[in-house]
């Protein structure tokens, strides 16, 4: 299953994750921007596959800031953003304990992109229907009201361009999840990851911060109802393969498919979940760049001078019930 040479010549199409694949808190991963260009020129399909709550144009955008461009180092990118923003479009959000939901909140970072287009109206949370899980960040007086002591356990100190800050956990938006609950408002989220590694301006080194997967995972425990849209949840993964079927003409039932991702949860299981339901084959192959790797870290933090990472790996595995078809060090090395 380790470190086999030249995995990916066997594909025609590859779905690949960005944060922690092509992407380190640091910028573009050594030797990836080289792997991508080889892979398009090698006449496979390249899909980016991303759990962001951006749109697909502004992720491409983004991308290219970086020097990774459409048909140089990929074909087409697909965000759960955009898939949510279309079904938001079509007025097609429907939770169980609401079928016909109209007005919407939204928590952490005020962005409203995804619902411009639609018919569904922002509201103070008292009228709410439902509630919309944007990126949780903190503004500055939001972080004001944390009493000091707290705040450096609390949050990572990244200031961003709109004065938002991270969080390291999802403490601070405990309150307001009690309340949403009270009010039996279900819950839309558009990004299942739990966790991103950002990197840290003031002491210049990266720290893993939450996004909407944790604020997810906490309200289901609350008993609240969340609607998600990103792996490892299937729709996206319908989504693409539709697209491959009718922008490049793929055959998706004899398409040798594989996604490239770094987490277990998100990555590796929405692939072994789509194949099952879609009777496609797409094989999940976990990249050591990003938050996987940090088991082995980990072990070394704790007390050990070295780290086997195929035991880690093993370890890690078996935590989460979760088994990818293959491991590559980095799709920098491929
Ligand atoms: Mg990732």
């Amino acid at each position: 299953m380790f470190y086999e040479d030249k995995t990916l010549e066997s594909y025609d199409v590859l779905l690949v994750d960005v944060y922690g694949v092509i992407k380190g808190a640091d910028g573009i991963i050594a030797g990836v921007e080289s792997t991508l260009k080889k892979l398009v020129q090698s006449g496979k399909i390249v899909v980016i596959l991303s759990n962001t709550t951006q749109k697909s144009g502004a992720a491409i955008a983004s991308y290219e800031r970086l020097g990774i461009k459409q048909n140089v180092h990929f074909h087409e990118v697909v965000t759960s953003g955009q898939v949510a923003y279309e079904l938001i479009t079509a007025g097609e959000i429907h939770f169980r304990s609401r079928p016909a939901p109209r007005k919407f909140m939204v928590l952490g970072t005020p962005r409203k992109e995804l619902f411009v287009d639609s018919s569904y109206v922002e509201s103070p949370i008292t009228e709410a229907d439902f509630f919309y899980i944007s990126t949780p960040q903190l503004s500055e007086d939001e972080v004001a009201r944390i009493p000091q002591n707290e705040r450096k356990e609390l949050f990572g100190s990244k200031l961003f361009a709109e004065n938002r800050y991270d969080s390291l956990s999802i403490a601070p938006f405990l309150p307001q999840l009690k309340r949403m609950h009270e009010l039996n408002l279900p819950a839309l989220n558009a990004n299942p990851d739990l966790i991103v590694l950002e990197s840290d301006r003031l002491t210049n080194s990266a720290r893993y911060v939450i996004r909407g997967g944790s604020i997810a995972q906490a309200y289901e425990q609350m008993g609240g109802e969340v609607l998600s849209i990103g792996k490892p949840h299937t729709l996206v993964f319908r989504y693409v393969l539709d697209l491959l079927a009718s922008r490049h003409g793929i055959d998706i039932k004899s398409a040798r498919m594989a996604t490239i991702g770094d987490t277990l949860g998100t990555d590796i299981l929405g692939a072994l979940q789509a194949s099952k339901e879609f009777h496609v084959s797409i094989d999940a192959i976990l990249t050591l760049t990003g938050v996987s790797a940090a088991s082995c870290n980990q072990a070394i933090i704790n007390g050990g001078s070295r780290c086997d990472v195929e035991e880690e790996l093993q370890r890690l595995f078996e935590r989460e019930g979760i088994t990818p078809d293959k491991v590559i060090a980095s799709l920098g090395f491929q």
